[in-house]
């Protein structure tokens, strides 16, 4: 029998329609390129965003076309989300730090009709322009006054909205309408789209209300240092409007003095990005004797937080929530909001729950399978590829059909090339990627595992784990390590000292490399595979 409900499209215009509707005074508040700090309400936004669709209506952009942003978290990053998506058309999110050959990929591939760029970004799209599609335009995200010399006979962002009408008859459409692209990075080959749809980003809004609620409070403020050009910044810009809080985006300034600054003088309740964030953020916690004012909560994601990191925040009162996804998934899977029974734990157990990846998020299923994609059985212990399942992940890549076959198994699940166990209780462990495992004599030791143990010594500021060919072991792990400011170098024995409580003697790196810096990914994390590269002609010492 057929129920007797109404079945509305879920669409994103409904999401602002609403903030402006009933938290009209929450605010946007962006450090802007222009160097200063700029505030409007939900409501005025609202009245931006149908300017800007006028804009882009009258510059030809119709349902489905592409439109990509190149730009910094700031209000009008903001606008472009829900005027490019509100009309029908798919907001393309490029992500600053890809390489040129990547940048010059997915303009192609995803044919954007408009890039609107910020002006500190105008430099790149000049560099390559010439390989971008012919027809393509350019809009600076900036007022008249501000634009800077260009070679690429760009539009005025704010002359896009000047006289405009302040409403938009914003349409309706099929909610599995495609509303915005954003590709992968940080893999080999080229990058791949995940095209999300109004559905998928209500739904993922909806879900992060509902897992992340310790997080978030309506008349709080919410600081999102992962960038919207990052999977949607975790759903943020949605998920802060449904909730009535007032977002503070940092625009370019994400060193940890600059952070400490903007968060303390707008008393900033939650903040949301990748641990190398929370690392400089805590080195200025440290110089400064004390938190940002109002700093309660950190949301910490992208890859593994360390436990050190873990115990720090929550020791100063600050409740970490450690939660994974993928842009693939909208892209929360997981989240650490922890059951009481966990929090009652003395305070060392609570905070080996929380260096967990969390528990899953209502509406994401999740599966292990071993090499010949068997099922694995929760009990904490035994590893395999995680498998994850919903409405908030992809089906496929966006016009790739190859990458699309394999994205998926027999049975509709997603490989996320992650290996983790999970316990009974439902906690995933993330153990690695895939690719990162290192195999020792045939057993596995987790690059994640020791990393986290490593940055717990005072003298290392951050480190990853990598292997190395061994003509007897496969592989043997090493330590690429940087040095804390003013701490001197450990020597590799009392590196083992410090980590020989919790690793076997056999699965101990064989050397520290110290280095001035780690290689990051476009997305911020460290890049092994560049590492790798870099150490192509490293000789691993003869221990063994
Ligand atoms: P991206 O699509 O760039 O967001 O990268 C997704 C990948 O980042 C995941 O497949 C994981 O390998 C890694 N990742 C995300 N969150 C975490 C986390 N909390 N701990 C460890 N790895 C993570």
């Amino acid at each position: 029998m057929q129920a007797m409900m109404m079945n509305r499209p879920l669409l994103i215009s409904s999401i602002l329609d609403f903030a402006a509707e009933q938290h009209p005074n929450a605010e946007i508040v962006s450090v802007r390129t222009e160097g200063d700090l700029h505030r409007q309400t939900y409501r005025q936004t609202a009245a931006r965003v149908a300017q800007l669709a006028h804009g882009l209506e009258a510059h030809g952009v119709k349902l489905g076309d592409r439109v990509a942003t190149l730009a910094w978290n700031g209000y009008r990053h903001f606008e472009l989300y829900y005027a490019i998506s509100g009309m029908g058309a798919v907001c393309h999110t490029i992500n600053p730090r890809l390489s040129a050959e990547q940048l010059i990929y997915i303009v192609n591939h995803a044919e954007d009709k408009l890039i609107f760029v910020d002006t500190t970004f105008v430099p790149i799209l000049q560099a390559v322009k010439e390989h971008l599609p012919k027809d393509t335009r350019y809009v600076i995200m900036t007022e008249r006054a501000h634009m800077p010399a260009n070679t690429l006979d760009a539009l005025c962002y704010e002359e896009l909205l000047d006289g405009k009408p302040e409403t938009f008859d914003w349409p309706e459409f099929d909610e599995n309408t495609a509303s915005g692209l954003c590709y992968t990075s940080g893999t080999t080959g080229n990058p791949k789209g995940a095209l999300y749809s109004h559905r998928s980003t209500v739904l993922h809004a909806l879900m992060v209300c509902l897992v992340m609620g310790q997080t978030l409070a309506e008349g709080k403020k919410v600081l999102p240092v992962v960038p919207l050009f990052h999977v949607n910044a975790w759903g943020l810009p949605y998920t802060a409007p449904l909730i009535g809080m007032s977002m503070v985006m940092p625009g370019g300034a994400l060193d940890g003095p600059s952070v400490f600054k903007l968060m303390d003088s707008e008393g900033v309740f939650s903040a949301w990005g990748v641990p190398t964030v929370w690392q400089g953020l805590l080195v200025e916690v440290k110089a400064q004797g004390r938190l940002p004012k109002e700093f309660a909560q950190v949301v910490v994601g992208g890859s593994a937080a360390p436990r050190a990191m873990i115990e720090t925040f929550e020791k100063m009162g600050v409740g970490v929530n450690h939660a994974w996804g993928m842009t693939e998934m909208s892209p929360i899977g997981t989240h650490g909001v922890m059951p009481r029974w966990v929090m009652e734990k003395p305070f060392d157990q609570m905070i080996n729950y929380k260096s967990k990846q969390g528990r899953r998020a209502f509406g994401v299923d999740l599966k292990i399978v071993d090499d010949n994609g068997k099922l694995v059985p929760h009990d904490g212990k035994s590893m395999g590829e995680l498998y994850v399942r919903g409405n908030t992940i992809v089906s496929g890549y966006f016009e790739n059909e190859e990458a699309s076959k394999k994205a998926v198994d027999a049975e509709g699940w997603f490989g996320t090339g992650d290996i983790a166990t999970i316990t009974s209780e439902g906690f995933l462990s993330l153990q690695d990627r895939s690719k990162d495992l290192i195999k020792s004599g045939g057993e596995w030791i987790s690059s994640i595992d020791l990393e986290n143990l490593a940055v717990a010594h005072p003298a290392i500021a951050s480190a990853a784990a990598i292997a190395m060919p061994h003509p007897k072991w496969d592989e043997r792990p090493v330590l690429v390590a940087v040095l804390a400011p003013g701490a001197e170098k450990p020597t590799l024995y009392e590196m083992h000292a410090h980590m020989s409580e919790q690793f076997a003697k056999w699965q101990l790196p064989d050397d520290i490399i110290w280095v001035d810096a780690l290689p990051l990914t476009a997305t911020g994390k460290i890049s092994k595979l560049t590492l790798r590269q870099q150490m192509s002609d490293y000789k691993l010492p003869d221990l063994r």
